[in-house]
């Protein structure tokens, strides 16, 4: 069924009772060319891509939970293309040009809002390092504009000005960068895929992955062995065990990071914001919450909750960037298990087993990668070649030296 304003009003005349399920509900087959483990953003996206781009059909995601229960439903939802390292930039830049065409490419409504985001500096070291990033931005295709303090005063009135320990000196605006309705972009890519013949099957963990001579042949599942011709491992906090299953050893630490929102208020913070000097951000969602968050609890876990110092930093922050933040009542907190690398940057590659393929490594920033994940992703199992705009996420890098490392903090997981 396809969907459009005219769809809504003829089923609204109809009492609604002609919608269909978004997607189908298939036992799974005991063979296919292509398994994907994961049914996150990631894991959904390259099924599509690999459906539309590349004219593959007979392809199974395999979940665990339900489609969407992962990280791909737990993050805050920013969108933006503001990477400064080439290899990150353009793969971030290809990644912000999909989102912009993702709701008529899907038929499907994600929310997409570039409502513009801006990340604030406080000390002339700062406003050099994002004026080289503006620049690298702007190199890149994509936009960036530096402000000066009066420049965000004019944006953001509701900051505290006057504070005297982190003053605001202005910050890098990003007109394209904002915000989408997280499991939206799961379900409209698990339609996707579905319409075009992709089985999505929930509540299926992968239990094992078959290796003869080298070569992968398949998983074992809850739900019964699956031959595969290849499979992709596309497990996010879980990478780590899932490659373990064929004998793996990640170069990725799991940790937890933390997010929070409020009751529901009156639109009051039109932008996404980025404090600079304390790891703080903030949106206002569509519901009108203010969804916030802050750095990873900083210990490895694979628990999808946080601990309260974390809360009392990521409060703090708030209250000293905004204090009328103070007066909104906090309803929810939640966490999610981030597939943390040495250097910040993800792994898209294939891996010394024929057939077997790598996708992970995407920290806490892989929401906005989705759309460029699943299309290079798909890419690669599809020709054997990575995608121009990803062929620096290797996984030897880690061997080799190769790192991409965007923040410039050194090898260690849970600094990035
Ligand atoms: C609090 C928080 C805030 C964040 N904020 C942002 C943000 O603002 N912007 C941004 O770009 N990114 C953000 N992120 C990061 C982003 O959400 C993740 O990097 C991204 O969602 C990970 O990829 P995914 O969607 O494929 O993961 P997931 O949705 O976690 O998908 C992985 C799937 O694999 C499944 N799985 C695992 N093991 C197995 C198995 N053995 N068999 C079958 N299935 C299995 C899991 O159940 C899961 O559904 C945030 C994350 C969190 C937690």
């Amino acid at each position: 069924m396809r969907y459009s304003g005219l769809r809504v009003l003829y089923e609204g005349l109809r009492g609604n009772r002609g919608w269909t399920p978004a997607w189908r509900d298939p036992a799974p087959r005991p063979d296919y060319d292509i398994v994907i483990i994961g049914g996150g953003g990631h894991g959904l996206s390259t099924a599509y891509y690999l459906a539309r781009n590349h004219g593959l059909r007979n392809i199974a995601v395999l979940e665990k939970g339900y489609l969407g229960g992962g990280n791909v439903g737990r993050n805050t939802t920013i969108v933006r293309a503001n990477y400064f390292l080439p290899g990150n930039s353009e793969f971030y830049s290809h990644s912000l040009k999909l989102w912009e065409g993702l709701e008529s490419d899907l038929n499907y409504n994600v929310m997409h809002s570039q409502r513009g985001l801006i990340n604030l500096f406080h000390s002339d070291g700062q406003r050099d390092a994002f004026a080289r990033r503006g620049n690298a931005m702007v190199n890149q295709g994509d936009d960036a504009i530096l402000l000066d303090r009066e420049g965000v005063r004019e944006l953001l009135p509701y900051l505290d000005y006057e504070q005297t320990r982190f003053p605001i000196y202005g910050g890098l605006f990003h007109p394209r960068g904002g915000t989408a309705r997280h499991d939206a972009v799961a379900w409209g890519y698990a339609r996707g895929a579905d319409r075009l013949g992709v089985d999505l099957i929930q509540n299926c963990e992968v239990t094992g992955i078959d290796v003869e001579n080298g070569r992968v042949t398949g998983v074992q599942t809850t739900r019964g062995a699956i031959r595969a011709g290849k499979v992709a491992m596309i497990a996010a906090g879980r990478s780590g065990q899932v490659a373990a299953m064929a004998g793996m050893r990640l170069p990725v630490e799991s940790h937890v990071l933390q997010a929070f929102v409020t009751e529901g208020l009156k639109p009051c913070i039109d932008h996404v914001i980025s404090f600079g000097m304390g790891h703080f951000y903030i949106s206002q969602s569509d519901k009108g919450g203010l969804v916030f968050g802050g750095d990873l609890d900083f210990y490895a876990s694979y628990a999808a909750r946080g601990n309260l110092p974390m809360v009392e930093h990521v409060m703090e922050a708030g209250m000293t960037l905004m204090p009328m933040i103070g007066r909104a009542r906090v309803l929810r907190s939640w966490g999610g298990i981030m597939d943390m690398t040495p250097d910040g940057s993800p792994i898209i590659d294939r891996t010394h087993i024929e057939g077997l393929y790598l996708n992970c490594g995407w920290n806490y920033g892989g929401f906005k990668a989705v759309p460029a994940s699943g299309w290079c992703m798909a890419h690669l199992m599809a020709t054997d070649q990575p995608h121009e705009v990803a062929r620096r996420f290797r996984l030897d890098r880690f061997a080799t030296g190769h790192l991409l490392d965007e923040e410039g903090t050194g090898s260690q997981h849970n600094l990035h």
